[in-house]
């Protein structure tokens, strides 16, 4: 019997993740990971910055899912450049399956790519892809527990944005007690708050993702 130890899948995914990453990097595209529970609001809020970003940054979308292409459909519908890549079931992209998702996007012709991965607040967080920057997106509607309950997610991400701002009022949701749970458990992550269905908040998200970018620009040296 042969055992495959998680460590060594974890570091053969690495190094093809280091291999994604310098290819994004010469090409000068800034690759952000989005995290986030199925209905969290990852791809509504890809629609909602999209208007912000376009006339600024030229992005494109590789959409993750364990089959169909919905939100793919969305992100074309949107005329962003996109790729899908169907998991066949598998609950997280792992950096071999973006390989085969930027030989179909002419990185030459981006500043910015979006990974949206598979829904799941577990194990996509252990996969490196080749981003330089990750995301996770955590909606008011999933509960106020989620940060104490699934620590790693939230140690291992730059950014977390709590979607959903909208439905405060119908929910009992303890935002100072979530702020908080950050504070304790990641106190690294930028944390903001917006609604990608209403938009408020959204202008903001997007200013930080052009910032960052622009930091990326001088920290590569072009
Ligand atoms: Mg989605
Ligand atoms: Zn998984």
């Amino acid at each position: 019997m042969q055992i495959v130890v998680a460590q060594d899948i974890l570091k053969a995914n690495d190094q093809i993740a280091q291999r994604n990453l310098e290819r994004l990097d010469a090409a000068g595209v800034y690759c952000i990971n989005v995290l986030g529970s199925p209905g969290a609001g990852k791809t509504t809020l890809l629609e909602a910055l999209a208007p912000h970003l376009s006339g600024q940054l030229r992005f494109a979308v590789i959409e993750g899912d364990p089959a169909t292409t919905r939100d793919a459909d969305r992100i074309e519908a949107l005329g962003v450049p996109n790729v899908q890549i169907n998991t066949g079931g598998g609950c997280h992209l792992d950096a071999n399956m973006v390989v085969s998702a930027l030989d179909n996007l002419k990185l030459e012709s981006l500043d910015l790519l979006f990974i949206e991965n598979v829904g799941n607040l577990i194990c996509p967080s252990g996969y490196r892809l080749g981003e330089r920057l990750r995301a996770v997106i955590l909606s008011v509607a999933e509960g106020d527990d989620k940060v104490a309950k699934y620590p790693p997610m939230f140690q291992r991400v730059d950014a977390l944005v709590v979607n959903k701002l909208d439905l405060l009022p119908y929910l009992e949701y303890d935002l100072g007690k979530v702020k908080s749970d950050v504070k304790r458990v990641a106190p690294d992550v930028h944390m903001m708050t917006l609604s990608a269905k209403t938009g408020e908040g959204v202008a903001n998200l997007a200013d930080w993702i052009v910032g960052k970018r622009q930091e990326y620009l001088h920290v590569r040296g072009s």
